[in-house]
């Protein structure tokens, strides 16, 4: 039987012995091989099945980051189920509407939320499971006394492999539907272009409900044999400390703000290291040289999304230009186009639109959605305004929901960012609009001083005048302590447009 993720990911490894995990949890060895993994996720397998759950059936999951929600993901894809991991930050409500949603036959949480959520599972039909912290969760201990074999269940390529929902900033979250060869295509173009190989060792420190951390990191690293050193979270002491053991990390950009603060962080640090990867969010080109000041190394910016993984990267060899997320990935169309859907002249910003195998299913039970996103001819739409140069590399100029219409002109938020983040005394920014009886949208700045900074915000404010047109200006300015951010580092704008509408009523 073939099943085509399982099988490239565990079946066709190379050395079975080899490492696969550092891990620190409790009543766990500190390193497992592959063959010890798989034996695990095939444990799991047969809980999973003896609860019910058949090819194509939703396992949904909201766990924390343990090597038996690995497994757990590794087994779902085993058993021809669908993988449904949910961000552990996720209220009782917002659980409930995913459940509702998903109609999933399994529901795994953590012990102490289960009272809450077993009446929803219990009325839409959904057997319960643990897993834990300490590994003491019922799916955990119910796992402990299966065999580490498992049949794997026959699975082709267009077969779903795993529901991600996106993080739903704007209206209801939606479930992208991702299939085995959406997932394992993209893998394998990631690790022939960053090179990775059984020699590499991971600094994993990002959560695994979300691409980033579950599909570019683990299954590259899977298809590779490479070996992860698996963390809980990011820990400034903890990555420093791995850093001398390690080849690669994959981090959003408040990993390398928040290492450049440490002054441990030096070429000596970093000397074992090949490759520092960033993505999720924009890198500001000012880390992206700092770092390079410092470690010697230039950070690779990528680019991709919960619905289509992975779509640019920035090269192994050759330049990797701050500011820009690279050129498109192997296999993969990228084209800019205005809202009719006509490509827009070269070098011009349009709405960037990609296909490829890379490209998801469409939205679970949202087919409206999933039409207004995805075009007939395979590109979906993806909501990233860009621009590509003359260098061909390709700059993301912010998404087309943050586009600012102010009296007709439209307003990039970034161009007035990147202006400001390079004022003295700014460590960051956040331009956004929020609506204006006259002009339709009205500009506020958000800035965010450097810490013991003073900020003559009059000054700012003539600084900007002076560089950009007047419908470009922002009319009001903001000084925060901190943007409020989602767990993958992305700015959340809309928290920023609601208060701002709030306060003001
Ligand atoms: P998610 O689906 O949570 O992975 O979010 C995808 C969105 O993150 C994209 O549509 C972009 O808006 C943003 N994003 C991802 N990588 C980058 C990057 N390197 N630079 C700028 N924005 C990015």
């Amino acid at each position: 039987m073939t099943n085509h993720l399982y099988d490239a990911l565990i079946k066709h490894q190379v050395n079975p012995d080899a490492r696969f995990l550092l891990i620190d949890e409790p009543g766990r060895p500190g390193e497992l091989s592959y063959s010890v993994f798989a034996a695990r996720a095939a444990q799991i397998a047969h809980v999973l099945v003896d609860h019910g759950v058949s090819p194509g059936d939703r396992v949904l999951v909201q766990a924390p980051k343990r090597t038996d929600m690995l497994a757990l993901y590794l087994a779902t894809v085993q058993c021809g189920g669908v993988f449904l991991p949910l961000n552990t930050g996720y209220t009782l409500d917002e659980v409930t509407y995913f459940i509702n949603d998903a109609t999933p036959v399994l529901v795994i949480c953590e012990s102490h939320k289960s009272e809450g959520i077993a009446p929803v599972a219990k009325t839409m039909g959904a057997t319960m499971l643990t897993i834990d912290k300490d590994n003491t969760g019922t799916l955990q201990s119910l796992a402990d006394s299966k065999p580490g074999t498992f049949t794997t269940v026959a699975r082709g390529p267009d077969d779903l492999a795993a529901f991600l929902y996106t993080s739903g900033t704007t209206g209801r979250s939606k479930g992208a539907m991702l299939t085995h060869d959406n997932l394992l295509s993209n893998a394998e173009t990631l690790v022939d272009l960053w090179r990775i190989t059984s020699k590499d060792t991971l600094i994993h420190a990002l959560p695994i409900f979300h691409t980033h951390g579950l599909f570019v990191a683990v299954n590259t690293c899977m298809l590779a044999g490479a070996c992860i050193n698996f963390m809980d979270g990011f820990n400034l002491d903890t990555v420093l400390e791995a850093l001398p053991r390690s080849t690669l990390m994959m981090g959003v950009p408040t990993f390398y703000t928040r290492l450049l603060t440490d002054e441990r962080l030096s070429p000596d640090a970093v000397s074992s290291m090949r490759l520092f990867i960033s993505g999720s969010a924009p890198l500001l080109a000012e880390t992206h040289d700092a770092f390079s000041q410092r470690t010697g190394h230039r950070i690779l910016e990528r680019y991709g999304m919960t619905e289509t993984n992975m779509i640019t990267s920035n090269p192994y060899e050759g330049a990797r230009i701050a500011g820009t997320v690279g050129m498109t990935l192997s296999g993969v169309d990228i084209r800019l186009c205005k809202p009719d859907g006509t490509a827009v002249e070269d070098g011009d910003i349009g709405m960037i639109e990609v296909r490829g195998p890379n490209v998801f299913k469409g939205y679970w039970n949202m087919p409206e959605k999933t039409a207004e996103e995805l075009r007939e001819n395979g590109f979906f739409i993806t909501g990233d305004l860009g621009q590509i140069g003359a260098d061909g590399y390709l700059r993301i100029v912010g998404r087309q929901k943050d586009l600012i219409i102010t009296g007709g002109y439209n307003v990039y938020p970034k161009e007035i960012e990147d202006l400001l983040n390079d004022v003295p005394g700014i460590d960051e920014s956040a331009v956004y609009g929020v609506p204006h009886a006259d002009f339709g949208e009205q500009i506020i700045a958000a800035l965010v001083p450097m810490p013991g900074a003073e900020l003559d915000v009059e000054k700012v404010r003539s600084g900007i005048e002076a560089s950009l047109a007047r419908f470009k200006h922002p009319q009001v300015y903001k000084i925060m302590e901190a943007l409020p951010r989602n767990t993958m580092g992305k700015v959340q704008k809309n928290v920023l447009r609601a208060n701002h509408v709030e306060s003001a009523a």
